[in-house]
């Protein structure tokens, strides 16, 4: 049985959801104690409860200690069942970090799985919607994974109630990813999005960005979205490179100037225009277990998080890959997975 220890690097739900995703994939049996530790309000939250359901239902596992506030889980998987799964985690915690449990297993699967995911779908300190469907998703599909997603209510806090749809058709194999070059920039996009809030809020969010930016033909479009349980407001900046899209997102909330979120999105974004690694925080981190599932590849990310070292260190717990981390200069670290 490995033992993980929930409150080593970062500390957070994802050495949970890693380990989750790791064991469904090997049939190794783990515990986990001191989840989430690190956090202000530690154990098992609803989000991550949702997360353990829905990789025992899928993993076929036998589990304990999967309660409410629970800092301890043993998880024995079985064998991986693919099918149509509807998980809602009930509050406005993130449904997508369910799909990110479940994903890299069912990758390794043969037959197709259709999932709904009902919660928040655009939330701070999670994969925005956009995110997953504009840049982390076509790089597993270059991989060789035949994965999609359909939002069919966005889902934003405090309210949640968010909706959408993944269809994973594994094909048997990964391959792998190297991404260590961006190439050209073809086209900067910003998408400010208000749902059951004033169009104003939106249209002072995209005139900043179309006052500080320094792109030649930005593309800049207001979403209106009258489909959500509750308001919400996201400002989200695509970089579109001749090898990747990254998104760069920024989050509305109540007594927060419309001008901030903008600034937040573009500060971001410009921050990785400038540093020129393909791989920014957040998809350097995702991209791990994809690449350890495909048994290789290798990418520059900009920033080093301890999301990412954290995950690397869980992925050796349970697979027996060889992971480099190698600084190459200022704000370029490249990674490689190799077995
Ligand atoms: P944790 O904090 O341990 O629950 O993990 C959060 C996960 O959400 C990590 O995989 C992050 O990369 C991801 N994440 C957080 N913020 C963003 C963002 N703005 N865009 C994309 N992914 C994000």
């Amino acid at each position: 049985m490995i033992t993980i220890d929930g409150s080593f690097g970062e500390g957070g739900g994802q050495i949970l959801r890693s380990s989750l995703a790791l064991s469904m994939m090997t049939g190794k049996p783990f515990k986990i104690e001191k989840i989430r530790a690190g956090r202000q309000k530690p154990g098992l939250l609803r989000q991550h409860l949702t997360a353990v359901k829905a990789a025992t239902e899928i993993g076929q596992a036998e589990v304990s200690g999967d309660t409410l506030g629970s800092k301890e889980l043993v998880f024995r998987p079985g064998k991986m069942q693919s099918g149509s799964y509807s998980f809602a985690i009930g509050t406005a915690g993130s449904a997508t970090l369910v799909l990110q449990t479940v994903l890299p297993a069912l990758l390794t699967t043969t037959e197709k799985t259709e999932l709904t995911l009902e919660g928040g779908t655009h939330n701070p300190a999670a994969p925005p919607f956009p995110f997953l469907e504009k840049s982390f998703l076509p790089l597993l599909r270059r991989m060789g994974a035949n994965v999609t997603v359909e939002l069919e209510r966005p889902g934003f806090f405090p309210v949640g109630g968010g909706k959408f749809t993944a269809v994973i058709e594994p094909t048997g194999m990964l391959n792998r990813l190297d991404l260590c070059e961006r190439g050209t920039i073809h086209e900067q996009r910003a998408t400010a999005l208000v749902a059951m809030l004033p169009t104003d809020i939106a249209d002072r969010e995209l005139s900043l960005i179309a006052r500080r930016l320094e792109w030649k033909n930005p593309v800049l479009k207001t979403e209106n979205v009258t489909t959500s349980r509750g308001p919400g407001n996201v400002v989200f900046i695509e970089v579109e490179s001749e090898h990747l899209t990254e998104v760069f997102t920024a989050f509305g909330e109540k007594g927060k100037r419309a001008e901030l979120v903008a600034e937040e999105a573009l500060k971001e974004a410009k921050q990785y225009v400038r540093s020129e690694a393909p791989v920014g925080e957040y998809l350097a981190d995702q991209l791990l277990l994809p690449l350890a599932v495909a048994g290789g590849g290798s990418f520059v990310t900009s920033v080093l998080s301890e999301h990412t070292t954290t995950n690397i260190e869980v992925i050796r717990r349970f697979l027996a890959v060889h992971i480099t981390v190698t600084e190459l200069g200022k704000r370029s670290w490249k990674i490689e997975v190799a077995s």
